[in-house]
């Protein structure tokens, strides 16, 4: 880690002292925008290097385990993610139950896991593509995130997990640490991580299956004599 921060940092400075020595205001501009850009990654690998920490420090210590419903914490954060989607023209979609998806967990790092899988999907997906988010209820609780995207080669599949790999020639900037904080999480939560290629041909789902709240209620009572049997249970 202490190698991959010192990279963007002396890139900055060396950016720095070249704007520096600049006389030209158009070339002082321009020199400002690749500053600003190198700027920009270096606190997002800071903010992922963090958001990883945070997963790996024993949660159930630091973090309130709750009941999460995965449906209500998705749908402010697709909102957030939408005029990105609008400026890239991806077709941006939300497909779910209509009822609470309730497991056991904390919505903070939750939220990180989310984010970074929406985050690809639509980092990795080019403009005009489409990009789902679903949830599925059934005996666990599922969430996909689909996209048309670039995919993710075989061979590469296992190792996008691992720590700064990022797929050889892809033109998007990233730190490498996005699956890896969602394996994270995703294991602190009992729940599994799964790459496949899109079924439509093109592009990639990611399944999070997350076993359901122990906490949740029983399904409402049926009507009728065999409802009366079981509650209350002998
Ligand atoms: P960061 O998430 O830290 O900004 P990153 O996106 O490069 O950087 P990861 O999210 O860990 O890092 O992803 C690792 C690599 O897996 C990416 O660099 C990319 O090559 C590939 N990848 C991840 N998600 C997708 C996707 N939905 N479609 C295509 N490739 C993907
Ligand atoms: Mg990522």
């Amino acid at each position: 880690a202490a190698h991959q921060m010192r990279t963007p940092l002396t890139g900055l400075r060396m950016q720095t002292d070249l704007a520096l020595m600049e006389s030209d205001p158009a070339q002082i501009h321009r020199s400002l925008q690749q500053i600003s850009q190198s700027a920009e990654r270096a606190s997002h690998l800071i903010n992922q290097l963090l958001s990883l920490a945070r997963a790996e420090a024993s949660y159930e210590k630091i973090y309130a385990v709750e009941q999460v419903d995965l449906e209500a914490l998705l749908r402010p954060m697709l909102t957030d993610f939408v005029p990105r989607a609008l400026q890239k023209g991806i077709d941006f979609g939300l497909e779910t139950t209509d009822q609470p998806l309730l497991i056991d967990g904390n919505p903070v790092l939750l939220g990180e896991l989310l984010k970074n899988l929406i985050d690809n999907a639509l980092k990795y997906t080019p403009v005009g593509g489409c990009v789902t988010v679903r949830t599925i209820a059934t005996e666990k609780a599922i969430v996909e995130v689909e996209d048309t995207g670039v995919g993710i080669p075989e061979a590469d599949r296992e190792r996008v997990f691992e720590r700064f790999y990022r797929v050889l020639g892809s033109a998007e900037s990233g730190s490498g640490l996005g699956l890896p904080i969602v394996r994270e999480i995703a294991e602190l939560h009992r729940a599994k991580v799964s790459l496949s290629p899109n079924p439509a041909g093109q592009g990639t789902i990611v399944q999070v299956v997350f076993p359901f709240s122990r906490t949740e209620p029983p399904p409402p009572a049926l009507p009728g004599p065999m409802a009366r049997n079981q509650f209350p249970p002998a």
